[in-house]
């Protein structure tokens, strides 16, 4: 038997943390005790005979493993598993307008409605998938724009057609949305039950001054009260509904005010409803410091009830959502891309086609670029937090890019993997 080369052995004032990244299990020890006990970790045999119990416990959480498991070998499998599983997430943008203007958004907005043809054309690739690709679940995210600018339209009829074909196929479905919650108001939420939403991503710009100045729309003069007010609103009437409230920050634009501001909208009873996301705007600068006002910030958040993601690492084994064969967005003109988080969607020319049978064609295999295993280089090959990185973007992958992506984050993965483990319930 020998030790794992992905044991995450970790100390923070009293408590030695535990962490294995291939299995993803975890445990905490008091620190004097993880002291002794993580060099034995070394001589496993040694271990047995002094502590065969804990020895057993490391064995069963993959912290030590058989002689001849090849664990990046382990980690190619499951990777291929993640790419190639039969979930299909499907993203949709009705629209790439939208009511708001934010500084930092990297969207056009492009007056623009998905057209009854490319509707037509959506519902056929629902079929296709379902008939004849034969996957296993349906996930629909809306996406765009303001998606939900276009919802008797677009979201409505695509959706009930899904849950329908779904039902047939006895295949589970599920519905979410990206949205900037504006028009989330009471009247939706009878449709919302009836269309099975199930979760929204809503984006808040710091605290409520920051976002009523990046937010700003005529005859609202709170962008930040209106969306909070929907919010609390669909929480109470939707009680299956769980909401990530992402807030895109800058260092400046992320501060403790921003828990009471909060307060003052979410009744406490919805708030275990509400997972907080804080997420640095990629236009400002990495500050490593930083990661520990987020963590603040997160804790008193917890405090007051909510949930906090405190899961900045990966733990299924490929480094984006794009990074998948069941995974597409279409565009509000039939094109089809793989990344939402880039410029592809605004591409005259865009790398996929939605085509008139339901399926997809892509120019120059682009959509195997998105298959690839953005890992298989040396730098991380060698490097220990592989299983819970996964490696760069596929993109720049493909571009035979070459660097180390948690160069680019506020964040670093140790005091990630203590602050996960601390909040884990
Ligand atoms: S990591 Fe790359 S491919 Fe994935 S979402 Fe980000 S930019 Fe797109
Ligand atoms: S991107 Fe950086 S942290 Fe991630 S696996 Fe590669 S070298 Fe490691």
């Amino acid at each position: 038997m020998k030790p794992s080369h992905y044991n995450y052995i970790l100390s923070k004032d009293s408590k030695s943390y535990w962490y294995n990244g291939v299995s993803h299990k975890f445990f905490t020890l008091p620190i004097e005790l993880g002291n002794k006990i993580k060099p034995l970790i070394c001589n496993p045999e040694i271990l047995k005979e002094s502590a065969p119990s804990f020895y057993q416990k490391l064995v069963d959480n993959e912290f030590i493993i058989d002689d001849n498991v090849d664990e990046i070998e382990v980690i190619r499998k499951r990777n291929l598993e993640t790419i190639h599983s039969k979930d299909y997430f499907l993203v949709i943008l009705p629209t790439l307008n939208c009511n708001y203007k934010c500084w930092y958004c990297i969207q056009n907005h492009i007056p623009s409605m998905m057209s009854q043809e490319t509707i037509t054309r959506v519902k056929k690739h629902i079929d296709y998938m379902i008939d004849e690709r034969n996957i296993t679940s349906l996930h629909i995210e809306w996406f765009g724009g303001e998606p939900f600018m276009y919802f008797k339209q677009v979201i409505a009829p695509i959706s009930e057609y899904a849950i329908e074909k779904c039902d047939k196929a006895k295949i589970p479905f599920l519905n979410s949305a990206t949205t900037n919650g504006y028009f989330l108001s009471s009247d939706k939420i009878k449709d919302l039950k009836r269309l099975k939403f199930s979760g929204f991503q809503i984006t808040l710009d710091g605290d409520k001054g920051n976002h009523d100045k990046v937010k700003f729309q005529n005859g609202c003069d709170s962008a930040f009260v209106h969306t909070l007010g929907n919010i609390d609103k669909i929480l109470s009437a939707l009680k299956d509904m769980n909401i990530v409230l992402r807030i895109n920050y800058t260092h400046k634009t992320l501060t403790n005010k921003i828990v009471s501001q909060i307060n003052e909208y979410i009744s406490p009873e919805n708030r275990k409803q509400l997972t907080i996301t804080p997420k640095k705007v990629w236009q400002e600068s990495v500050d490593k410091n930083f990661q520990l006002s987020t963590i603040s910030i997160l804790d008193e958040f917890n405090d007051y009830g909510y949930n906090a993601a405190r899961m900045e690492i990966v733990d299924n084994f490929v480094p984006c959502y794009a990074n998948r064969e069941y995974y597409n967005a279409i565009n509000y003109n039939g094109g089809v891309v793989k990344c939402t988080a880039c410029n592809d969607l605004y591409e005259s020319n865009p790398p996929g086609q939605l085509q008139e049978d339901g399926k997809i064609e892509w120019k120059n295999n682009f959509d195997k670029l998105y298959q690839e295993k953005s890992y298989e280089n040396p730098k991380c090959l060698n490097c220990k937090y592989l299983p819970v990185c996964m490696g760069i973007c596929p993109r720049d992958h493909a571009k035979k890019r070459n660097y180390c992506k948690m160069d680019a984050q506020d964040s670093n993965i140790e005091t990630s993997l203590i602050d996960f483990i601390e909040h884990c319930k």
